[in-house]
């Protein structure tokens, strides 16, 4: 059996090409998989019977199934373990924000790049998911949400779940041109945010896609030495070539980079790393989106006072650096990358 979740609708035609059915078919498919929630062909009541037949023969709609959630005591954060075929389980999270409905969707079961402050890379990394898995769990919150109210849908989304997606570039890029796809989810590239550890490479590539995301960067550290210790991965793609990058994608999109830095107690959060983060960013399209760090039991980093907190974002705002705040949600329910998932596996 081959499954059709995860192929837009010019795909499933091509696909059905040796079936002689008329192009519209392709869209039919799709808008009953991905808007009307069918579970199986038999659904499909504008195809005929014969062709619905036929495809529950030769075709099978794999979705994700949800093995387990948790929702934060004032109802505004969800978190899902959403699962699939063959047993590898992600999480996906939903946040209720003032501007509309907001999700996380992981892009790997697990991470190899072995950040220290965080709980995805604990276990390393199991597998890249594919398009339609990435798809499978936006669907799955839009269903959710369209189940509670008539017109209520994902607004936006973040890429920030578990997993690098730069380091699983193909299913990420085509899982993006999915959500956009009218007959998929229909949502605009701006509406979308992807977060990498900064895979200089994979930036440039993304920013020829004609496919006009906005692009965050974990930076956690305004220097080699410090974000190395942090994120090894910086000994691979050095800061400055990072910080490059990042520059020529905001220069190319037209669209503000924002460069993710999270706080954690005596490690980063000093006046020496504020008068160098400043240093860095002077000057261009660029924000920092300071997030005070949501401990790790396994990990011995802490998060900082909310007076120091309050003085690294003052410093950056006196300094002309664009600063928000992340506003935290869901901390009740362990919504940092990878926590819900390792309780399930120990
Ligand atoms: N691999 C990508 C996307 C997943 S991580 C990336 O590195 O950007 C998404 C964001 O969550 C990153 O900024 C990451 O650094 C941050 N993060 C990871 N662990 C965290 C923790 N314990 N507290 C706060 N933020 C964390």
């Amino acid at each position: 059996m081959k499954n059709l979740f995860g192929m837009g609708a010019g795909e499933i035609t091509a696909e059905l090409l040796q079936w002689n059915l008329p192009g519209y078919r392709g869209k039919q498919i799709a808008e009953w998989m991905y808007q009307k929630g069918a579970m199986s062909f038999a659904e499909m009541t504008n195809l005929p019977e014969k062709l619905r037949g036929a495809l529950s023969k030769e075709y099978e709609i794999l979705r994700a199934d949800c093995r387990d959630s948790q929702f934060s005591a004032d109802g505004k954060t969800a978190k899902f373990l959403l699962g699939f075929s063959d047993g590898t389980a992600v999480e996906t999270v939903l946040m209720r924000q003032s501007y509309g409905n907001s999700i996380c969707v992981s892009t790997q079961a697990g991470c190899n790049m072995g950040c220290v402050f965080c709980a995805s890379t604990l276990h390393g990394m199991a597998r890249n998911l594919l398009a339609g898995e990435i798809l499978a769990q936006a669907i799955h919150i839009q269903e959710m949400l369209r189940r509670e109210a008539a017109g209520q849908k994902v607004d936006t989304m973040v890429i920030m779940g578990s997993g690098e997606p730069l380091m699983n570039y193909e299913n990420v890029v085509r899982f993006l041109r999915l959500c956009h796809a009218d007959d998929v989810m229909g949502m605009g590239y701006r509406n979308m945010t992807i977060s990498t550890s900064g895979i200089v490479p994979n930036i440039y590539r993304l920013m020829e896609e004609g496919i006009p995301v906005s692009l965050s960067i974990s930076l956690h550290a305004p220097d080699d030495a410090l974000r190395s210790r942090l994120m090894p991965i910086n000994r691979k793609y050095p800061l400055a070539d990072v910080i490059k990058a990042g520059t020529a994608y905001g220069e190319k999109t037209g669209r503000r980079v924002t460069y993710e830095y999270i706080l954690i107690d005596h490690v980063n959060d000093g006046e020496e790393q504020a008068e160098e983060l400043v240093a860095l960013l002077r000057g261009k399209l660029a924000s920092v989106n300071l997030i005070p760090i949501n401990p790790v039991v396994e990990r011995n980093l802490n998060r900082p006072s909310k007076q120091r907190v309050e003085w690294f974002e003052k410093y950056l705002f006196a300094h002309h650096i664009p600063v928000t705040l992340r506003r935290e949600m869901g901390a009740d329910i362990q919504a940092a990358c990878g926590q819900l998932r390792n309780k399930n596996m120990t």
